[in-house]
């Protein structure tokens, strides 16, 4: 510190303290305080919410022939595309209705492209085959791909750019949003391109994909099979977990930070977060895309981009055309439009694998700015405010001590102190939000702000902000100090929530996230304002300093307050469908609470820079209250709404019947299998005429019986099975008619192996569940043969797109004492009729729920064999 001392002379050291001397550090009324916490609510509500929905204008067929994205036509495509219905993967709607409706757009750009400058060529192919995915083997025959190629004249290239997204639906929607959006954007994307004298440099695939909602078959068949995929050096994939909004950048690469810098140059209206990339690859995220099928079957690096606002009527029969404002159809359109043609011009392209150079680290400001560096520079970055912030407080209370006349090591031990008052704050911020999670959780009051957002400023921000001010100010309102100044003691407790964010910030680096930056962000504007504090020697004047912390906190805070923003816009509605055991309320407290420390962690101590800042507390603590009060009480912490945010109901009808080895029928039985999507369950439907009288849990059947005894297709109702639940019914459901299921032929394979032959015939999507009894085992079959590492019991779900021949596989089931009189295993088979409403009796059960409640049933024929 020598070198410092000697800057300041002793003779402005003397001047410095008369000043501060002087200065009675004269505190502004109250009613300050309270006007300074509204500000910063302002700043919220009145800068970060409109640029967070801001949309541009759409365009029209007026502007057609200016070489842009017109609205006006890809509206018109959705219309029509959504209106074919439902588009489940092997329906006609999807097979045929669907992939004619693109075939004839695909025809009208053809009949308009430049000739002179572009070749457009495209077919319909299709693809059989199988992979693992989680704990079942996905098998598909004939998925359809709609894939079209535009082509500079004359082109070898041998570099192509890929862009994909999926038109199936899954089932009873109409998919406006998930991914027809995505499709109509593609096809007025190419139309523009094809038609604009402005070549490209390499030739560009646009993949209309028919299979994705059934695990992404379809990306799958191309990503293996087509004989253009192994040129695909790059792809954009556009999906949905959302409606309407701007288009979010939410996974890159991964290690190819180029993709980043490009998305930076052409990207008209910037909305991306690595902190997303970090918590969708994390897997907390309900979801997957077909961005993970280019990337582990294809190596392709890529975008993964999507909607994701109003994730409310996401796989819903609300994701219909008119929640989706034509401002978003512009967002979207501008953004890939003028992606693609920049990628389709990226050098980089030639060679893939030299520009795999890490991770990047990326976000927008509030969608006016983004910002990129690599993930090397952010670890300096990072490492260096962290330790600026260390040398600058050093240097603040070394002044503390020279103008205050007080030991320094005085002034530290008060630093000691105020810091640890600081670690309470922050652990109470964290606290009592959580605790109040917990408690409305148990009691049955999960998810009230569901669907009123603004609740979560009552329930979890002002709780968080009472924790935050609580014990600074009673700490503030004891200590009689003579000889260190309140002002000074304000800033010490300032640089306490400085080295929390700091630590925070190398601590996070350390572990190896690129999602410190957003504990960077306010502390490097502290240092900032620290710095020129202490050059302009504010910093020994009283509370003047305050003014430029104020002002340079602005900017942090509205990061801050948007990034945290996003992700409660994003993950409230996907708490409606993350299952019954999962206590979302947490994350939301949580998150609400980071946000609140991030915002507010150098703000909130300056309330007591005003008298009476115990005002404020009590005014946090009347909101607190009175938001617990209506959302335990009153019909606003109701979650559900119809309509626009209801409750996610998915059942089964099941009929079980199960065969004896001998080829008895031991088992026949009707009813219907729930799945609660969210943690409220079955409560909601008390007092309802929804008679849900003999529900049971299956847990006890999970014990006897390969895979519960029920046909538990989807991984995620495996994963959940514990809290699956069944309801018997009278009336038994009548299996379908062209349901076949059949052993065709036995033959030794050796003494000790017999091959099984079995031919299955049904709707378009069956699973096949297997297990062997403990002396034999399966060592091979038909299917993919590496998926037989994983444990048993086996699954392998079947999907058909247009191809709907009978499957026919073998099983090779070996036993050391080659003897196969006796049961070897058991095979359960199962047809979902996923795109059938039901029989009269389920009808009828359906509509005794009430409007609050979106429902998602199908009959299900599970039967179960011995062999
Ligand atoms: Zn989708």
């Amino acid at each position: 510190m020598g070198d410092k001392e000697k800057l300041i002379s002793d003779e402005s050291l003397e001047a410095t303290r008369n000043v501060a001397k002087k200065e009675t550090f004269i505190k502004l009324p109250w009613y300050f305080a309270g006007g300074f916490l509204v500000f910063w609510a302002l700043l919220f509500f009145a800068i970060v919410i409109p640029f967070f929905y801001r949309l541009p204008t759409p365009l029209t067929m007026e502007d057609s022939n200016k070489s842009v994205f017109i609205t006006e036509r890809a509206y018109n495509n959705l219309y029509t595309l959504a209106n074919i219905g439902n588009k489940l993967t092997g329906s006609t709607e999807n097979e045929i209705q669907a992939v004619n409706f693109i075939l004839n757009e695909l025809e009208s750009i053809k009949s308009v492209l430049l000739t002179d400058y572009f070749e457009l060529e495209y077919e319909v192919s299709q693809a059989s085959g199988g992979f693992a995915y989680s704990t079942m083997l996905n098998t598909y025959q004939g998925v359809q791909n709609v894939v079209a190629k535009l082509s500079p004249k004359n082109s070898t290239s041998v570099t192509y750019l890929l862009i994909n997204s999926h038109f199936d639906s899954k089932p009873y929607t109409n998919s406006a949003g998930d991914a027809g959006f995505m499709i109509v954007v593609m096809l007025e994307v190419l139309r523009v391109i094809a038609t604009t004298k402005q070549t490209i440099e390499h030739p560009i695939v646009f993949l209309f994909n028919g299979a994705e909602e059934g695990m992404m078959q379809a990306s799958h068949g191309f990503v293996t099979q087509h004989r253009w995929a192994p040129l695909c050096k790059t792809v954009i994939n556009l999906d949905a977990g959302g409606s309407g909004g701007r288009d979010i950048l939410f996974q890159t690469g991964p290690n190819h930070p180029w993709l980043v810098k490009h998305y930076k140059e052409s990207i008209k209206h910037p909305f991306a977060t690595t902190m997303g990339e970090e918590i969708f690859q994390s897997g907390i995220m309900p979801s997957d895309t077909d961005f993970r099928q280019f990337n582990l079957f294809g190596n392709i690096p890529g975008l993964d981009m999507a909607q994701c606002i109003n994730g409310y009527v996401y796989h819903t029969k609300y994701d219909l055309i008119d929640v989706i404002p034509r401002g978003a159809f512009q967002n979207t359109g501008d953004n890939i439009l003028s992606l693609v043609r920049n990628l389709a011009n990226a050098t980089e392209l030639y060679d893939i694998e030299a520009h795999k150079t890490g991770h990047a680290v990326f976000f927008d400001f509030l969608g006016i700015y983004f910002f990129h560096y690599s993930e090397a520079t952010g670890i300096y970055l990072n490492y260096g405010v962290a330790g600026a912030t260390l040398i600058l407080i050093f240097v603040s209370i070394w002044r503390m001590s020279s103008v205050s006349k007080v030991s320094i090591c005085h002034v530290i031990r008060w630093f000691i102190l105020v810091f640890v008052i600081q670690i309470i704050s922050f652990a109470l911020a964290l606290a009592l939000p959580t605790v109040i999670a917990y408690v409305m959780d148990s009691s049955g009051l999960a998810m009230t702000y569901y669907s009123t957002p603004l609740l979560v400023v009552g329930l979890y921000v002002c709780p968080s902000l009472v924790g935050l001010s609580v014990p600074t100010t009673i700490y503030y309102s004891l200590q009689r100090n003579d000889k260190l100044p309140n002002p000074y003691h304000l800033q010490l407790a300032l640089h306490s929530q400085a080295i929390l964010l700091a630590v925070l910030a190398a601590g996070v680096t350390y572990l190896g996230y690129r999602s410190a930056y957003i504990f960077v962000i306010p502390l490097i504007f502290y240092v900032a304002s620290l710095t020129l504090n202490l050059l302009t020697t504010l910093h020994d004047r009283g509370y003047s300093w305050s003014g430029l912390l104020k002002a340079s906190q602005i900017a942090p805070f509205l990061y801050s307050s948007y990034v945290i923003y996003i992700f409660i816009v994003v993950l409230t509605p996907m708490g409606g469908r993350a299952g019954n055991i999962s206590i979302r309320d947490l994350y939301i407290a949580v998150l609400a609470a980071v946000g609140t420390i991030l915002c507010f962690g150098f703000l909130v101590p300056l309330i007591n820079s005003f008298r009476r800042p115990s005002f404020v507390i009590f005014a946090l603590l009347a909101a607190s209250a009175i938001s617990l009060y209506l959302a335990s009480s009153t019909q606003l912490g109701f979650p559900y709404r119809p309509k626009t945010s209801g409750q996610r109901v998915q059942y089964l009808q099941v009929r079980n019947m199960f065969y004896e080895y001998d080829g008895t029928l031991s088992k026949d039985e009707s009813g219907y299998l729930f799945s609660y999507q969210d943690r409220r369950g079955a409560s909601p439907f008390k007092g309802t005429k929804v008679n849900l009288t003999g529900l049971v849990g299956i847990a006890d059947r999970c014990e006897t019986h390969m895979m519960c005894g029920m046909p538990l297709y989807d991984y995620r109702f495996y994963q959940n099975r514990l809290t699956l639940q069944w309801l018997p019914r009278s009336e038994p459901i009548v299996p379908p008619s062209d349901f076949h299921f059949e052993l065709l032929n036995k033959t030794s394979v050796n003494s000790t192996t017999m091959r099984y032959w079995f031919e299955t015939q049904g709707s378009n999507h069956m699973s096949i569940f297997l297990q062997t009894y403990e002396d034999a085992k399966i060592t091979g079959w038909s299917f993919l043969e590496s998926y037989l590492t994983n444990t048993q019991p086996y699954h392998v779900y079947l999907t058909h797109g247009i191809d709907a021949r009978p499957f026919n596989f073998t099983v090779d089931i070996w036993k050391s004492d080659g003897d196969f009189d006796v049961p070897a295993f058991q095979l359960g088979c199962s047809d979902h009729r996923v795109q059938d409403p039901g029989d009269a009796e389920a009808v009828k059960f359906a509509s005794t729920f009430p409007s609050f409640s979106i429902l998602a049933q199908w009959p299900v024929l599970y039967k179960r064999y011995i062999f």
